[in-house]
Formats: structure tokens, sequence, C-alpha cells
């Protein structure tokens, strides 16, 4: 059995999405599960085991006689092992990727009005929704017009906008999105311990950006390394994945930060000897720069380039998928932070022939990419990451609150937009707050919901919301306040729908 199958989430509280866990929390406490799901997301992003999972919530014997409180599934009532071995007729697993839908579909809804055998809760899960046909989904919309109350639908799709809109309403819409850092280190750590391996510190956050979000390669990644011993060291990743020595990564971060452009452009020379990949190479740097930052914290000590390093490199993730040779963006990052904040060289010990090297190397990635030299949306991409790159560089962390509660208000969107490039999923969880009062530094948010309070108010979300905001506004200290009107306590869709992208600031201050 390949590490992904036998380390797929059993439980609840084992989901390796942080917002689809805390929402699905949320639906067991309420009680109120609802009689279809629509599960939106890339492939590996776990949403299988979330269906399997939830028929053994609503099947488990723990649950009978619960309305409210329900509980993770036991894994040992009769009920539970059966879903376990696969062999429950009430648990239809349907691939709608394969042929013969129509008739499957068809026969569904008479087969639906029958009650379960066995178990409380018929339970339909279509993975691959999206490929059914016209007459299928006809035939799925009766059926979700009036379903039985025995019965429960579990839609899963890659592509959620070739599903017709009638049967989207009548779903409840879940985003599964790709893992940021966090979701995939914590998911990883679980197989590590059940498989005893030994692993460096370098190792895990190497898979988790190889792995483009998806458990399965990360875990497929690992299992790999894993058949060469127990021990995965660095030298066994810089072998097989393509790494960078930890101390050419040292040596790159501390000679653009005492501003030795010379040193850089020597470090990056070695790296492409070496071969290293550009993505382990980031991923390395970051891991270093959040070391550094660390220490620098709590030593006192300046950290407004270390910061600027990061803020440039993170942007610089999306240029590396692009550029003809992939180091290139980290070096020129380095190389900026080498040069200083204003393009005045101080000093630097670069010579007139290396600054018109590095010159060269600018002007060179600007006519490859003006060129053609990739394609023309992956071109605006850059160019638009160039836009946030400026962004990025231009502000200046504040020491005092230069704002008023107006101000901010208008603001807020913008905020909003240039919050969700860099971290979507806390964004999301923003979008239907506002701004209601600021006290000295205390901004008070109104939020929606109880549920959204208690996610919002979380430390680690909350301190990257304040460092997002500091950034714009100044030290913020944030307050949040449920909208009075607000009673509801069932679980609301909005709290799950969110995106992420590859790179989490969350990462870096989680
Ligand atoms: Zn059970």
């Amino acid at each position: 059995m390949s590490y992904y199958q036998k380390y797929r989430p059993k439980k609840v509280s084992e989901l390796n999405l942080f917002s689809v866990r805390d929402f699905f929390e949320a639906v067991l406490k309420s009680g109120q599960v609802s009689h279809a799901y629509l599960f939106v997301g890339p492939r590996g992003s776990g949403k299988t085991s979330a269906a399997r999972i939830l028929s053994q919530v609503v099947n488990c014997e723990l649950n009978k006689d619960r309305r409210d409180n329900l509980l993770d599934p036991c894994g040992e009532c009769s009920s539970c092992l059966s879903l376990n071995k696969g062999g429950a007729v009430d648990v239809i697993e349907i691939d709608a990727a394969s042929n013969g839908l129509v008739e499957d579909i068809r026969d569904l809804r008479e087969k639906v009005r029958l009650a379960p055998a066995n178990l409380r809760k018929k339970v339909y899960i279509i993975d691959e929704v999206h490929m059914v046909s016209t007459a299928g989904f006809n035939a799925l919309l009766k059926t979700l017009e009036e379903p039985p109350a025995h019965a429960m639908f579990i839609l899963c799709t890659t592509e959620s906008h070739k599903v017709p809109e009638t049967i989207v309403s009548r779903c409840t819409k879940i985003n599964f999105y790709k893992a940021n850092e966090v979701e995939m280190i914590d998911s990883l750590k679980r197989v590590i311990e059940g498989e005893s391996l030994l692993i460096s510190d370098l190792a895990l956050p190497v898979l988790a950006s190889m792995s483009d979000g998806s458990f399965r390669e990360a875990h497929k990644l690992l299992e790999q390394l894993a058949g060469f011993g127990v021990e995965i060291t660095d030298s066994l990743i810089l072998e097989k994945l393509g790494g960078a020595s930890k101390v050419l990564i040292k040596m790159a971060v501390e000679a653009a930060l005492s501003h030795d452009s010379a040193k850089v452009l020597e470090v990056f020379a070695e790296l492409e000897r070496g071969s290293s990949k550009a993505q382990i190479v980031l991923t390395m740097l970051i891991t270093y720069l959040k070391q550094q930052m660390e220490l620098a914290v709590k030593s006192g000590a300046n950290v407004k380039e270390i910061l600027k390093m990061l803020d440039m490199l993170i942007v610089s993730s999306e240029k590396i998928k692009v550029s003809p040779e992939p180091l290139l963006p980290l070096e020129l990052v380095l190389l900026e932070i080498s040069l200083g904040a204003s393009g005045e060289r101080p000093n630097t010990s670069l010579t007139e022939g290396q600054i018109s090297k590095v010159e060269e190397k600018l002007q060179d990635v600007n006519n490859k990419l003006r060129d053609g030299a990739v394609l023309k949306p992956e071109l605006e991409k850059v160019q638009t990451e160039e836009k946030k790159v400026d962004k990025v560089v231009s502000v200046e962390i504040r020491n005092e609150l230069n704002t008023s509660l107006d101000k901010i208000k208008q603001e807020w969107g913008d905020f909003l937009d240039s919050f969700s490039a860099s971290n979507g999923s806390l964004a999301g969880m923003l979008r239907n707050s506002s701004p209601m009062d600021l006290q000295g530094k205390q901004l008070v948010l109104e939020v929606r919901s109880r549920f959204q309070k208690d996610m919002l108010e979380r430390e680690v979300k909350k301190k990257v919301i304040e460092g997002e905001m500091e950034k714009v506004w100044g030290p913020i200290n944030l307050k949040m306040v449920v909208q009075e009107m607000e009673a509801r306590t069932e679980p609301n869709t909005d709290d799950a729908n969110v995106t992420s992208v590859n790179v989490d600031v969350e990462k870096i201050f989680g």
C-alpha cells in the first residue's frame, strides 16, 4: 500500500486542509449535515478522503442518537468496519469519468428511493462529476430536487465551471485548494512518525515546495526518498532532488545583507555549476531567512532587509517557473538587496566590469521575456508580479499609525486584494468583515459569525493579518466583534470558500 493510501485521513480531525477541517468540525458540532455537498479542488487535495469520512460520520453507531455534537467515526462499529473494508452496499462511489454513467444515474433515480440495506444513510459519492452528460445531469437534478431523507450526495470535481448552476445551487459547496507549507508539513509528519523515519530539518520544506500543494505528490516523493533507507539526509535530498548545500545558501544571504554583490554572483555561479533546482534553492533561502529573522527579532537587530528579501523571494516563486534560467530571478533578488534599496551602491566591492555584468544579466532576462521566450499569458503574469514587486519594495515599515478609520475603510478593498495575492485563505476569511472603530492602535473589525471570529482570532492567523496591516497603516492591534444581528449558529459555507497560493505568508510567520 502506498503512503498516500496508508496515511489517508480517517477522521475529520485528521483532514489535511485546515479550513476544510475547521468547516467540518463546525458541521459536526452543529449536527447540520447537508444532504448534498459539492467538493471542488485540484487532484490530490483530499476530496475523496473527506467524502469517505463524511459517509462514516453519518453512519457510525456513535452518532446514532445524536442531533448535534457528532463524533468522528469510531472505526470499530459494524458500519465503520464495513465502510473501511469498502464493501458497504449503501455507500456508492461512482466515477463519472468511466463509461455507461447515464445508465448508472437513471438507475440511481430508482434506487435512491429504496431505504438503505444495512446503514442509516445511503451515500452517493460521484467523482469527477463534471464528466456527467446532460441527460445524466437532468436525472441527477431531479434527485437533488426531492432527495429522500435517507440519502446524501457528495459530488467531487476538479472543474466546477463545467457543473450546471442548477446542480451547484442545490449543494453546499466546499473549496479544496493546494496545500500551503504548514498543512503539507503537518501531513508529512504523520507519515514520518508512522514509518519511524529520520529526517533532516531541510527535507520537510523542500518536499512541501516540490509537491506543488498536492498531498499525493508530497507523499510520493517522501516514499521515494525512504526507499533509500529510514534516514533521509541532506545529502540524499541534494543528490536525488537537486538541492544546494546549506553553506552556499548561508553565503548567498550573508553576501546580500553585507552588500557584497560580487560574492552573490560568485555563489550563484557555484549553484549553477551544481545544477541546483531553483524551487529548492528558493525554499532553502526562505527557510534560512526565516531563521535569521527569528534571531534578529530576538536580538533586536534590524529585520527590514530580511523582510524585504523574503517578500521579493515570494514574488519570484512565480517567475522561476517562466524564466529561461530558473535560478536567475533568485539571483536578481539577492543582487538587488546587495545593491541597496534606492539603486545607489553603498559599500559595494563590485568592480566596473562586474557592474556591467549584472546590468547585462538584467537586460538579458528582460529581452528574453520581451522576445516571447515565454508564452504571453505567462508574460502578463510576470508583469503583474513585477508590479507587485514594485509595490512591496516601496512599502516602508512604519513605526507609527499614520491613518484614520475613514482611510482604512476607504482602502479596505485594496488591502484585501493585495493581501489575497500573498494569502488567499486569510484574505478570503476577511472578505465579509468591515472596519468599525479605531481607538489608538486598536482596530475593531466587525465579522459576520462567531465561527469567523474564532477562526480569525487564532494567534498565528491574527499575527499574519496584523503584520500585513502594519505594512500599510502602521502597527495595529486587531479586535474582532460579531455583528449584532447575527444569531445563526449554522456553519456558513463562505468561511470555507477560500483559495490558497503556493507560497503562503503564514509559512514565514507561522
Ligand atoms: Zn463507528
